[in-house]
C-alpha cells in the first residue's frame, strides 16, 4: 500500500460519554460520498487500523469520522483521548461501495442505521448527487437514547434544502419520547410504523435500501425485506434493491 499520510486533529468533539466526531486536516485524495477511510494509531510498538465512515460531503473540509469509544477497544478509546494539534495515520486513499452510484434507478432511497451508521448516510445526504438520483431519500437513524440523536444541525441544514423530499425519521429504543418513533428498524417496517410516518411503501419497483451499522439490525432487516416485501441483495453482478454495510 502506498505511504500513510499524517493527519492532524482539528477538534475531537464529544456529544456524550462514548460518541465522539473527530475532525481531521489531511492532504485526502477525492472520495465518494458513502465511502470510508482508514485511521491507524501506533500502539505498544503497533499499527492498529480500523476504517472509519467519512461523515463530510466530498467537497467539504475538514475531513469528519463520527465514533463510538468501544471500551476496551483496542484503537477507539485511543481515538476518543485524542486533542487538537495531536497526530492520527490515514490510509491515502478512500474505499467501500456503499455509494449511490453504485444504486439502479428507483424513486426513494432508504437510509436506514444504527447508532454510528448514520455517518456515511449524512456525507450522502449532504451531496448534491444524492438530490438529482432520487424523488424521496428517507434517513432513519436508530439509537437506543435520545442523546445519541446526534447530527441535527446537519439534519436540519438538509431539511431546510430539500423540503419536499427529504424524510428524517428518529427512532429511540430504550426511552419514550413524543418527537421519535419507539423501537427497532425491522420492527418499524413490519407493523408498518415506518411507512405511517414517511407516506410511503416499500416496494421492488419503488425503492432502494442502505442499510449501515449493527450486524444485526443489518442481517434482520434484510432478511424481513427479502421474505415479505420482495426485494433482493445488490450486488454489481446482480442488480438489486438492498446495498449493507455492517461495522464489526
Ligand atoms: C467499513 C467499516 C466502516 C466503519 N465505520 C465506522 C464509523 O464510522 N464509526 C464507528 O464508530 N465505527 C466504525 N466501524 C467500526 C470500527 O472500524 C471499529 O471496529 C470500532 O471503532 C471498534 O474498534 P476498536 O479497535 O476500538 O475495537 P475492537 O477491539 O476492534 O473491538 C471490536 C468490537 O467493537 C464493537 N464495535 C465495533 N464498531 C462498533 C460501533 N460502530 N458501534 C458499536 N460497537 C461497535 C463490536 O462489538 C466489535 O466486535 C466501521 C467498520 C467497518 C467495517
Amino acid at each position: 500500500m502506498a505511504k500513510w499520510l499524517e493527519a492532524t486533529v482539528v477538534e475531537n468533539k464529544q456529544w456524550n460519554e462514548r460518541l465522539h466526531s473527530l475532525r481531521l486536516q489531511a492532504d485526502f485524495p477525492e472520495f465518494k460520498a458513502g465511502q470510508f477511510a482508514r485511521l491507524a494509531l501506533d500502539i505498544d510498538g503497533e499499527q492498529v487500523i480500523r476504517p472509519f465512515s467519512l461523515v463530510n460531503a466530498p467537497d467539504e473540509t475538514p475531513l469528519d469520522f463520527y465514533f463510538i469509544e468501544v471500551p476496551g477497544g483496542q484503537l477507539s478509546p485511543h481515538l476518543a483521548r485524542l486533542e487538537a494539534g495531536d497526530a492520527v495515520q490515514l490510509a491515502p486513499k478512500a474505499a467501500g461501495l456503499l455509494t449511490v452510484d453504485q444504486l439502479p434507478e428507483a424513486k426513494h432511497l432508504y437510509l436506514l442505521s444504527t447508532g454510528t451508521g448514520i455517518g456515511p448516510f449524512l456525507s450522502i445526504i449532504k451531496n448534491a448527487e444524492t438530490w438529482q438520483r432520487f424523488e424521496k431519500v428517507v434517513l432513519v437513524h436508530a439509537v437506543r437514547y435520545q442523546d445519541e440523536l446526534t447530527y441535527q444541525d446537519t439534519i436540519a441544514e438538509v431539511q431546510a434544502k430539500q423540503p419536499e423530499s427529504f424524510v428524517y425519521v428518529p427512532m429511540v429504543s430504550r426511552e419514550q419520547c413524543d418527537f421519535a418513533l419507539s423501537g427497532r428498524i425491522p420492527q418499524a417496517i413490519e407493523d408498518g410504523k415506518l411507512s405511517h410516518w414517511t407516506g410511503l411503501d416499500i416496494t421492488p419497483e419503488d425503492s432502494q435500501i442502505m442499510l449501515c451499522g449493527n450486524p444485526a439490525m443489518i442481517q434482520e432487516t434484510m432478511d424481513l425485506l427479502i421474505d415479505n416485501y420482495g426485494l433482493t441483495k445488490h450486488s454489481r453482478r446482480e442488480p438489486g434493491h438492498i446495498s449493507i454495510e455492517k461495522y464489526w
